[in-house]
């Protein structure tokens, strides 16, 4: 029982990355295949400057929404304050009480909610990236294309929104979970913990972040499991409008 439960803790280390989507050349800017194609023609708004991100206060109304993303970076010093909300997972200490509610109103409904993973530090992103890189040298690589390869499988630390403490990826039960290789895969949306997620998630301030037809803009592949918190009010308005944080943070400014 033990070592299940290792061997599910290190795939949810190794998984809980979210994975970029292939960008063709891998080079920036208009030429990556991905950055004005978006379908509902957003897309084509959406900033792709890099920068790092001032974080809202927590006293500002909309504190938690802010976008974490491959041009979006946290400060290296982005150290959020955690509450628990599992026996074994911690959560932004301002929204942990809403997570609460919907892993319990989720069960009250029948549904067992198991959360595979919540806030990983930008320290364990950097060891995770330079443990890769270091991998790909000793099979053979020079340092550049070492750094390259690892960079492409791998989101860079602090541009990770795990790195936040407002990101889950939720599964639809343990035992999904191990039947599942205790992998994240796609078959999640099958489930009806999803149909209850897609349908619940907002009252609690979470949204589907990388939603199926916004991949071209999120350029994150789409992933049924990973939801983000933004704030009630903030998560119902996004829901409403079909569009990602993305192309929502755009119509903000
Ligand atoms: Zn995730």
């Amino acid at each position: 029982m033990k070592r299940a439960i290792c061997a599910a803790l290190f795939a949810a280390l190794l998984l809980c990355a979210c994975t970029p989507i292939d960008k063709g050349d891998g080079s920036s800017g208009t030429s990556s295949g991905v950055s004005s194609q978006g379908e509902s023609g957003v897309g084509a708004a959406v900033d792709k400057t890099d920068k790092i991100i001032t974080v809202p206060s927590e006293d500002d109304p909309n504190w938690a929404l802010f976008l974490v993303n491959n041009y979006n970076q946290l400060p290296d010093d982005y150290v959020p304050q955690l509450s628990p909300v599992t026996k074994e997972q911690s959560f932004h200490h301002k929204a942990a009480d809403d997570f609460k509610a919907m892993l319990a109103d989720a069960q009250a409904a029948g549904f067992n909610l198991y959360v595979v993973c919540t806030y990983r530090t930008i320290e364990y992103q950097k060891n995770l990236l330079e443990n890769d890189i270091q991998k790909r040298i000793k099979e053979g690589l020079s340092s550049e294309e070492a750094r390259q390869a690892a960079e492409f499988n791998i989101q860079k630390p602090g541009k990770s929104e795990h790195n936040t403490g407002l990101a889950t990826d939720i599964v639809a039960s343990w035992s999904w979970y191990e039947q599942n290789d205790y992998e994240l895969t796609e078959s999640f949306d099958q489930t009806p913990e999803f149909a209850w997620l897609s349908q619940n998630a907002y009252k609690y301030g979470f949204i589907l972040r990388y939603p199926k037809d916004k991949e071209a803009i999120t350029e994150i592949t789409y992933e049924p499991w990973h939801y983000r918190y933004v704030g009630k009010e903030q998560a119902k308005l996004i829901k409403d409008s079909g569009l990602c944080l993305e192309e929502y943070m755009q119509t903000q400014k």
